[in-house]
């Protein structure tokens, strides 16, 4: 066993330090009290950006500056600051459940809970600030959109469910190891999705789009939901949130939801901070304000932030004035309407070339935001070469640069076989780079099962030439040391082989000793032990 602190890329070291620094290590968040509360919606009624905490107003404007302003993160007039304005103070999903796992009735409540219960965790910070129109966000399932329907167990009268699919190819797609991933999309029609609309719906003339059936049988994003997706890991964007199938069903009563809030949190405008301190892609100088990190540094915080909540405000304030993109002279939430609506169900056999792009537009939009995420596991390696590796349980991961040199402290040096646990970061791009890697500590070498005790010059025999090069190795390493000038100087190997005296303990004279005592019989057999 041998514990290897492993060498981290720049790439990550701002998250890294950042993480280390957190009081609380990240964990459960439970349903319902995910964000701080912020003062109540009367306290906070006249909340404006003079009240944002004064060793805020650093960061939030460097963020807002190098960051969401320079990418552009709130420009598309898709934001879900738009989507909530446009939908008079309600947001709709479809679930995009590409899964053959079932899903019990009460399952998919609690999944218009927990995504509700995300939204407001976010909109609670902008309750009473600088005219934001509303107390709590309606949030609500319209539709599930399936490979299989028999997923769906007790079907209600009043569910909608779409069962258009379309080929998916996941080839490029990381697996869990334990799940084949479909290879079937489900999708809701277009002429429903605020998504291919929302240009024309706000700007510059409000609601200009008619949703066929009204504004409430529109839907704003996809709860995208992958079977074979690993357990950690997702994206977002204004289409909506990408997780694994099992996470989502694990968020309904434990931890991690923080993770779909972050996911969100992209869904607003806001952005990663994958890079370091002060860098293009990076955080703000000096660190986030406030004690707590950020929600969106992943790994550094697992709730949103004081901090979060106040850029979030400062995000409204610079953008609620642009001409043309809030209706809030109209902002009244919608009527409730309490309509029962019948089963729709599509045939399965109607998939047409028209629907065939709806995925890679949704995939490519450029506020789709690729997390880098965290995972921890011990397994076996099957393969490894300079530019990936491949475990046998949890899939193919790319090996960035400087991944190649075959020192100790590198993952390369880990050979076919070995059983390793490791902790590392990476991007679930189509296929996953690692980013970083925090630990590996080697459960099992296949080289050590190689060993052959006493075989120092690894002819495949024990005797006393092999006692004779540990000595030389010792008396003239410059010689018949590991780099020795002498063609037969001790190798890697012949270093294993020769620590054949109380192993562990290096190669030594008693090593030497031991193999004179093996051969003259003193000893039956190899490693002697002290
Ligand atoms: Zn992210």
């Amino acid at each position: 066993m041998q514990k290897i602190k492993h060498k981290i890329t720049a790439l990550l070291l701002g998250a890294a330090v950042m993480t280390a620094s957190i009081a609380s290590p990240s964990g459960i968040t439970p349903l319902g009290t995910m964000s701080n509360a912020p003062v109540s919606a009367y306290a906070a009624d006249k909340i404006t950006i003079d009240d944002m905490p004064s060793d805020f107003i650093y960061a939030a404007d460097w963020i807002w500056t190098n960051r969401i302003e320079r990418e552009g993160s709130t420009k598309r007039r898709n934001t879900i600051f738009d989507m909530i304005v446009a939908g008079k103070g309600t947001i709709n999903y479809v679930v995009k459940w590409q899964s053959y796992r079932t899903v019990t009735y009460e399952q998919r409540q609690q999944f218009e809970k927990m995504l509700s219960d995300c939204i407001n965790g976010w909109n609670d910070w902008l309750v009473g600030y600088e005219n934001w129109p509303y107390d709590h966000i309606d949030v609500k399932i319209v539709g599930w959109a399936v490979i299989d329907k028999s997923c769906l167990l007790d079907l209600h009268d009043d569910e909608i469910v779409y069962t258009d699919t379309k080929y998916y190819d996941a080839q490029y797609d990381t697996s869990n190891g334990r799940d084949t991933i479909p290879d079937k999309e489900p999708f809701a029609p277009d002429n429903i999705s605020r998504f291919y609309h929302f240009e024309n719906s706000n700007n510059p003339n409000f609601d200009a789009y008619n949703y066929p059936g009204g504004l409430d049988k529109r839907f704003d994003m996809y709860m995208w939901a992958t079977q074979g997706f690993p357990d950690i890991g997702g994206c977002g964007g204004d289409w909506g949130q990408r997780l694994s199938d099992t996470a989502y069903l694990n968020m309904i009563d434990s931890s991690g939801i923080h993770v779909l809030e972050h996911e969100i949190g992209h869904g607003f405008g806001m952005t990663d901070f994958y890079g370091g301190e002060g860098e293009i892609d990076g955080f703000p100088p000096g660190g986030f304000p406030g004690g707590e990190n950020s929600l969106m540094m992943a790994g550094s915080s697992a709730k949103i932030t004081t901090f979060d909540g106040w850029m979030l405000r400062y995000m409204w304030t610079k953008i609620k004035d642009e001409d043309g993109r809030f209706d809030l002279a109209n902002a009244q939430p919608i009527e409730t309407t309490t309509t029962t609506t019948t089963t729709t169900t599509t045939s399965e056999t109607t998939t047409t070339t028209t629907t065939t792009t709806t995925s890679e537009t949704t995939t490519t939009t450029t506020t789709t935001s690729i997390d880098t995420q965290k995972i921890e596991f011990s397994d076996t390696i099957a393969a490894i070469d300079e530019t990936s590796i491949t475990f046998e349980n949890h899939g193919t991961f790319a090996l960035n640069e400087g991944y190649s040199d075959r020192d100790e402290t590198n993952l390369a040096f880990y050979e076919a076989g070995d059983v390793i646990k490791i902790t590392l970061w990476y991007q679930p791009t189509e296929l996953p780079a690692i980013v970083s890697v925090d630990n590996i500590e080697l459960i099992s070498n296949i080289r050590d099962e190689q060993i052959k005790y006493g075989d120092t010059n690894c002819d495949g025999q024990i005797d006393m030439s092999d006692a004779v090069l540990v000595m030389q190795s010792l008396a003239n390493p410059d010689k018949y040391g590991l780099q020795g000038s002498d063609p037969s100087h001790i190798t890697d190997q012949g270093l294993k082989n020769a620590d054949c005296y109380n192993t562990g303990d290096g190669v030594t004279n008693n090593d030497a000793l031991a193999i004179q005592k093996y051969k003259l019989e003193i000893i039956s057999e190899l490693p002697e032990k002290e």
